[in-house]
């Protein structure tokens, strides 16, 4: 699959059309950006740990069921994906309190719920990606109440794999983010991304931050983190 034209380029990665219409390719960058883009720099090797580790994670998720947007890994940082329209929801979800949900209803970190949350945030960079509920999304016309029923059913399914999953790896997942799209057929599919980028990852042991927090909190060894990670990933 070649690349045509460059689609549109984000802060993470940039996406390209192909000559199918029903793929795109996406190439995954070095660039980090955190704080809605306030502050900037660069992890090496990272844009070749999270097309690696997204894949992989991905590949899990389609052997349990789960419809996804992978299509073929074809370079260290190229990936083939199916062009789905994406739905401008960020979907979190959490099991240990952390980041702004501490920051938002002042609890430490590191309270292991009974139960997951699941909460949305609006994409869109300008407003700062806005927390909004269901309502709104429809109000807003982002989704149908069955669109959003089905994202829901589908995060909360994604999150029981990947929790017994990363537990195997002596890894804690504390809360991550997704994003769906829709296929030009309208079926709801897994998209975007599932790295030390988008996840929240604590040694199960040492409690260590094996993620972006390293980056945000300016805690050293960012590279190293994201190495583990995908070493411990690419292993199970
Ligand atoms: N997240 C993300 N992209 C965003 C916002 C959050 O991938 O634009 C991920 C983040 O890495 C974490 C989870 O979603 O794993 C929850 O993030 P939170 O709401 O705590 O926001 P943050 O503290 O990252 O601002």
């Amino acid at each position: 699959m070649n690349k045509t034209k460059k689609l549109y380029e984000g802060k993470a990665k940039i996406v390209y059309e192909t000559e199918n219409k029903n793929f795109l390719v996406v190439e995954y960058k070095d660039d980090a950006t955190a704080f809605n883009g306030e502050k900037k720099g660069k992890i090496k090797g990272k844009g070749v740990i999270n097309n690696k580790v997204t894949n992989h994670l991905m590949q899990i998720l389609e052997k349990e069921n789960i419809s996804t947007h992978f299509v073929e890994e074809i370079s260290e940082r190229e990936t083939v994906v199916k062009n789905v329209k994406i739905i401008p929801l960020e979907v979190i979800i959490r099991n240990i309190s952390a980041g702004s949900f501490s920051k938002r209803y002042g609890v430490k970190e590191g309270i292991v719920f009974d139960n997951p949350t699941i909460e949305f945030s609006y994409k869109d960079d300008n407003l700062g990606d806005p927390l909004i509920n269901e309502y709104h999304a429809l109000a807003l016309n982002v989704a149908s109440k069955d669109e959003i029923d089905k994202i829901k059913s589908i995060a909360f399914k994604i999150n029981d794999i990947l929790k017994s999953y990363f537990k195997k790896l002596d890894v804690d997942l504390v809360d991550f983010k997704l994003e769906f799209g829709k296929t030009l057929e309208g079926e709801i599919i897994l998209a975007d991304e599932i790295s030390p980028d988008t996840c929240r990852f604590w040694d199960s042991k040492t409690h260590k931050k094996l993620d972006k927090d390293r980056f945000r909190q300016d805690l050293g060894d960012v590279e190293g983190a994201y190495f583990e990670m995908m070493n411990r990933i690419i292993k199970n």
